[in-house]
């Protein structure tokens, strides 16, 4: 039986050699020239996929997602929830979205947009900055990516708010729980960053209702997933004065369509899905020994529910 991995192509070859590399008793293809026959595929190593491609694997007893979302995999009503489904959790992969949440949290704090556009009109702009204490960063989502990003974001002096589904206790991050405390959550919030999974509950939640939620001015900065946010919603609240700027790492439709008003909207910051990447160790190491544990019957590692969508 044997193992058939669908892999993203900004790593090229590598990835596929290193899978091979690290698993030589396996009998490793990739898809879709040596995809073979169905029936003999055991695992699946899947980066995307169209909705139905892992229905004709009969014998599939392990599928291993080799990014941090599952969203994908859920959306397919054909997606076989009983089989384990494991993902990439990696603190190198979690540090990374937290360099990007960072550095665009300072960038709007700072003013970074306003200094270039009066440098190009060649206009000496001086104005009073705030300290970082002075900023209410609220955080939605503190599993692998939200925890650290908000740890750091902490560990740089802003006043950080978390929220999560449960109950979470993060050094210098005061955390909110549940629907309940969305609200509160997102009325002290000034920099919106989204780390959710994007499942039923969280699809379209970055809305008019959570911006009218925010303070006034705030920025939104969403590196989740681009069905979290109703993209009509956010133009309005940024034409309206009620966001004064958006980061996007993720959209609806990728690559981001030509001529979206996002590309020219003076008050959107493009960037494209480059967020944070998990390395070829962390994909491959992840992947690997999920194997093996499989292979000898142990629980896996890194584990994601279909059931609760994360
Ligand atoms: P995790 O599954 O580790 O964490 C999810 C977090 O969201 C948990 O804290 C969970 O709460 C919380 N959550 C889930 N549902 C709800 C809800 N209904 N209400 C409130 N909180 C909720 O996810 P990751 O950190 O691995 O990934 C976060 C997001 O980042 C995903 O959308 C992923 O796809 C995206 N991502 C984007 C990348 C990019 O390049 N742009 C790269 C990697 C990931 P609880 O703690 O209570 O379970």
């Amino acid at each position: 039986m044997a193992i058939l991995c669908r892999l993203h192509r900004a790593y090229g070859d590598a990835l596929i050699r290193e899978i091979r590399a690290a698993l030589p008793e396996e009998e490793v293809r990739e898809w879709p020239a040596e995809a073979g026959d169905p029936d003999e595929i055991e695992i699946c190593a899947v980066n995307r996929m169209e909705p139905g491609f892992l229905a004709p694997f009969r014998n599939l007893k392990l599928i291993s997602a080799t990014g941090a979302g599952i969203d994908h995999f859920v959306a397919d009503p054909g997606f076989p929830r009983h089989i384990p489904l494991v993902r990439i959790v990696d603190p190198d992969f979690a540090a990374r979205m937290a360099d990007y949440v960072l550095c665009w949290v300072l960038f709007h704090h700072r003013e970074v947009a306003a200094f270039l556009a009066a440098q190009r009109e060649g206009r000496w702009a001086y104005r009073l900055m705030r300290s970082a204490h002075e900023v209410a960063v609220g955080v939605m989502g503190l599993g692998q990516m939200g925890e650290v990003a908000a740890a750091r974001l902490a560990a740089q002096g802003y006043r950080v708010l978390g929220w999560a589904r449960s109950r979470r206790d993060i050094a210098g991050v005061r955390c909110f729980a549940g629907a309940g405390e969305r609200e509160s959550f997102l009325g002290e919030t000034e920099i919106l960053v989204n780390l959710l999974p994007l499942t039923p509950e969280t699809r379209g939640i970055l809305d008019a209702r959570c911006f009218a939620a925010m303070r006034r001015g705030g920025v939104v900065i969403s590196a989740g997933r681009g069905a979290h946010l109703v993209e009509r919603d956010l133009i309005a609240a940024l034409d309206a004065g009620q966001l004064r700027a958006a980061t996007l790492d993720v959209f609806e439709r990728e690559p981001l369509p030509q001529g979206h008003p996002f590309w020219t909207h003076p008050g959107v910051f493009v960037t494209p899905h480059v967020s944070t990447t998990a390395t070829l160790g962390a994909i491959v190491g992840g992947f690997a020994e999920n194997v093996r544990r499989f292979r000898r019957g142990e629980p896996l590692v890194n584990q994601a529910d279909p059931m609760r969508g994360y």
